[in-house]
């Protein structure tokens, strides 16, 4: 028997992890050094967990060695509850609130429990990739609105409005957005939310960057500005807590679910087939959302992320046709490359080439849903001189390849 992949994958990609990257791990075993600028880990970039959230995953080993519930410890649901209702949710309750292996297995499963096939689930473009992978894993089709660079990368609210269908089911938002750093202005939430009201349609609001702002930048609760709706927000400690290896993420409905009694039994069903997520993760949630937030500190004048976004940007603003908006918030820029300048057909290929002439590895604008060839990500979380070198690295290719 020949073992070919299920149709389930046909539409289904992840470029962040894609053929580049592996193109990268080929030459780096060759012995090449590569920066590998392509995903938003921060550990490698030596940012360090808080204290707390290390000692007390270590205390509470003895006691993770068994399961927890399928929806997560008490006392993190409690303590995801509590932090919603300290931010304008007061009706949070436990029983609305599902732990994670990281927000990714909640992406997938509430994709799972919500999409048929055919339904459709309007996200932005460029998005986080994962989103429309998961809408096709569950037979649903992702269809793509618009987000306006420039109008810093907001959403374009009537371009959404024209995509609803009959089929539509739900709407992402991604605030702050991976991959273009913007983060959201309330007028402009508030249009969404009256789009979704309009047509009955869930919320599905990706905020798992909700702490890494910039300068003057707010980030607001969508969910908090639709209390008559039915919205699923998600966020983990991945990136605010700089633990990604540690797989912690949960999501929190809010609004009325009268009507999605069906639905939340089957988020119940896969929760219940993971058996629970990982458990010593679980433990450092509550440590975590309590206190001080070390995060602030990496964010002010001075801290280390800011000073990398502000390097990232007056490096790659000053090559000569490229174009970037300022991220406002999370750990990425998407600058846009002018292809009347440069040589530029296909922007895997462009990826591909900075890689094998440049040793630099980023992820190509299509890799996140955008329609034209012409972005590519880059991470922000190298120290500066990493960040200088790399810029320098984009500049040489392009000169290269200058029409
Ligand atoms: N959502 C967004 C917008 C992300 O950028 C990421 C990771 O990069 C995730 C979700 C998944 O995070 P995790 O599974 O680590 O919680």
């Amino acid at each position: 028997m020949i073992f070919t992949q299920s149709s389930k994958l046909r539409d289904v990609c992840y470029e962040i992890r894609g053929p580049v990257p592996a193109e990268a791990a080929r030459m780096e075993a060759e012995g090449h050094k590569i920066i590998k600028l392509n995903i938003g880990n921060p550990a490698p970039f030596g940012f360090e967990a808080p204290d707390e959230i290390l000692v007390d995953m270590i205390r509470s080993l003895p006691t993770a060695q068994g399961y927890s519930d399928s929806k997560g410890l008490v006392s993190a649901r409690r303590a995801v509850a509590q932090y919603y209702q300290t931010k304008g949710m007061p009706g949070m309750e436990l029983d609305d609130i599902y732990l994670g292996n990281g927000v990714s297995e909640l992406i997938q499963m509430t994709c799972q429990a919500l999409v048929d096939d055919g339904d459709e689930v309007l996200v932005p473009a460029p998005d986080y990739p994962l989103w429309t992978a998961s809408i096709a894993l569950a037979g649903g089709r992702a269809v793509h609105y618009r987000c306006d660079e420039e109008q810093q990368w907001w959403p374009d609210v009537s371009d959404l409005a024209d995509k609803v269908t009959e089929r539509t089911k739900a709407i992402v938002v991604i605030n702050p957005n991976n991959p273009t750093g913007a983060v959201y202005p309330e007028h402009v939430l508030r249009e969404i939310v009256e789009v979704a009201r309009k047509h009955g349609l869930m919320i599905l609001a990706d905020e798992i960057y909700d702490k890494i702002l910039y300068d003057d930048a707010v980030h607001h609760h969508i969910a908090k500005l639709a209390p008559d709706l039915l919205t699923i927000t998600f966020d983990g400690l991945s990136k605010a807590y700089r633990v990604a290896g540690f797989r912690a993420g949960w999501m929190a409905l809010y609004g009325p679910k009268d009507h999605a009694t069906s639905f939340i039994e089957g988020l119940d069903v896969l929760s219940n087939m993971r058996l629970c997520p990982n458990v010593p993760a679980q433990h450092v949630v509550a440590t975590a959302l309590g206190g001080h937030q070390s995060i602030h500190e990496l964010l002010l004048p001075g801290g280390r992320l800011k000073e990398q976004r502000d390097v990232a940007y007056e490096g790659l603003s000053a090559i000569d046709g490229v174009d970037v908006v300022k991220a406002q918030g999370a750990l990425y820029m998407f600058p846009r490359v002018d292809r009347e300048m440069y040589r530029i057909d296909d922007d895997e290929q462009f990826a591909f080439e900075l890689l094998r002439s440049k040793k630099l590895l980023v992820t190509q604008g299509t890799g996140f849903n955008y329609p034209t060839p012409d972005h590519f990500r880059l991470v922000t979380l190298p120290p500066v001189d990493l960040l200088e070198d790399a810029v320098d690295r984009i500049a040489d290719h392009l000169a290269s390849i200058r029409r």
